[in-house]
């Protein structure tokens, strides 16, 4: 899990919406849960202890209660389930790529600066933008921004599960308070407390934001040249290579061993052209036997591939979605004039549920393909487990789980 999770607060902002329109109705005001204001408390002394001034602690969590939206929008997030072709076409339109070209041309010469100084291509930066903020247009809507310290306090307080996270963020926010770079009214975010035009997590806003226009704040809510030097900040001390790309799609040629696109192991260009694969679209692969790439097939073999740079797990730190690298490393190719993916993708597959998918990995172990535990999340060793299964069923090796692939997982005979 990333320290960005503003991704499934788009996805739930409709949601949102109607719990606060819900709660508008209600009128009553919820009654703090006996507990809440002594955890304030608490939470009050380990800012102190980190070194929050006691005023400013005490100030920010004073007469807080927990907010019932926030507390939802947790319980909501694991259900979540949705093809990775909704969110590519969700964020990447005629109107999103037009936004960002007239962004690329508005701040051109701060963009210019930004590329010296960070190394980090300007149309990247930009789709980081359009993805996280809509260009900044979410900022403005209250249905889905809020202010921050009372969004982590819910949450530092009623989520035990990642409790140790929320507090980390809320001891952030409050130093950021005290370090004079918003104030509480400005410091406004998304329900999991992800901030301003990029969408940076406090903690995150520690390490990596600067302060680009140079007015002695760090101000990623309403200095565009302050979030996209943060974001290039983020993005280069998380390794980013400059005059590299993401990747690009390739075709593959028929026959080929889909077991080599395991995600993980790294070839020369040149080796993969070997095996057959070439550029999809115009252009062609990199020089150099520094650089290497990993193929990875998101919907199998009846999708696009891709060969991924170092730089497409750069942009995975800030969201460990593949649907969302995916998407920012496309709209920067979009914003830049490249074309789109010439493979559509299997848009008939129906995506597994919660259910189905635990369904799966369980079924998939009893047929002698461990998946390290059926915890309903499809990850690398159950991939490798389906995988495993096709090969050995005379289907095409490709680890890509959907409705299709379950009902032949459960039409196989039991036994090894
Ligand atoms: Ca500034």
């Amino acid at each position: 899990m990333g320290s960005f999770m503003h991704l499934l607060l788009r996805r739930l902002a409709p949601a949102l919406a109607l719990l606060s329109a819900g709660a508008a109705h209600a009128q009553e005001p919820a009654p703090t849960p006996p507990g809440f204001e002594a955890c304030l408390g608490t939470l009050a002394a380990l800012a102190r202890e980190r070194g929050v001034p006691a005023p400013v602690a005490e100030g920010a969590l004073a007469g807080l209660t927990p907010d019932p939206a926030v507390l939802s929008a947790t319980k909501t997030q694991a259900e979540f389930v949705k093809p990775i072709w909704d969110y590519l076409d969700a964020n990447i339109t005629p109107e999103t790529i037009a936004a960002g070209q007239a962004k690329l041309a508005e701040w051109a010469e701060v963009l210019g600066r930004i590329e010296a100084a960070y190394g980090v291509d300007r149309h990247v930066l930009v789709a980081f933008w359009g993805v996280e903020s809509g260009y900044g247009t979410v900022l403005d809507n209250p249905a889905i921004v809020r202010p921050v310290i009372p969004s982590l306090a819910t949450l530092a307080c009623g989520d035990p599960g990642r409790a140790t996270l929320w507090r980390d963020e809320l001891t952030g926010a409050l130093t950021i308070l005290a370090q004079g770079d918003a104030d509480r009214e400005r410091m406004t975010g998304s329900w999991a407390g992800a901030m301003g035009h990029t969408q940076f997590m406090p903690t995150a806003f520690l390490k990596h934001a600067v302060d680009f226009d140079g007015d002695g704040r760090r101000d990623i809510w309403r200095s565009v040249p302050d979030a996209l030097a943060s974001t290039a900040n983020f993005l280069k001390n998380s390794g980013w290579r400059r005059g590299e790309s993401w990747g690009l799609e390739v075709t593959v040629p028929a026959g080929f061993d889909y077991r080599l696109a395991d995600e993980t192991t790294e070839r020369t260009f040149a080796e993969w052209q070997a095996l057959g694969l070439a550029p999809a679209g115009p252009g062609s692969f990199p020089d150099g036997a520094d650089r290497r790439a990993t193929l990875v097939v998101p919907t199998g073999a009846r999708g696009p591939a891709f060969l991924l740079e170092p730089n497409f797990k750069v942009i995975l730190r800030y969201n460990t979605a593949l649907s969302y690298a995916l998407t920012v490393a496309h709209l920067s190719d979009r914003l830049a004039g490249r074309p789109p993916f010439t493979r559509d993708w299997p848009r008939g597959d129906r995506m597994l549920t919660t259910e189905e998918r635990t369904d799966l990995q369980t079924r998939l172990e009893a047929l002698g393909h461990p998946v390290g535990g059926a915890d309903g999340k499809i990850g690398p060793k159950t991939r490798a487990a389906i995988r495993a299964f096709q090969a050995g069923s005379g289907r095409v090796p490709d680890g890509y789980a959907e409705a299709g692939l379950l009902e032949a997982v459960r039409a196989a005979p039991q036994g090894r």
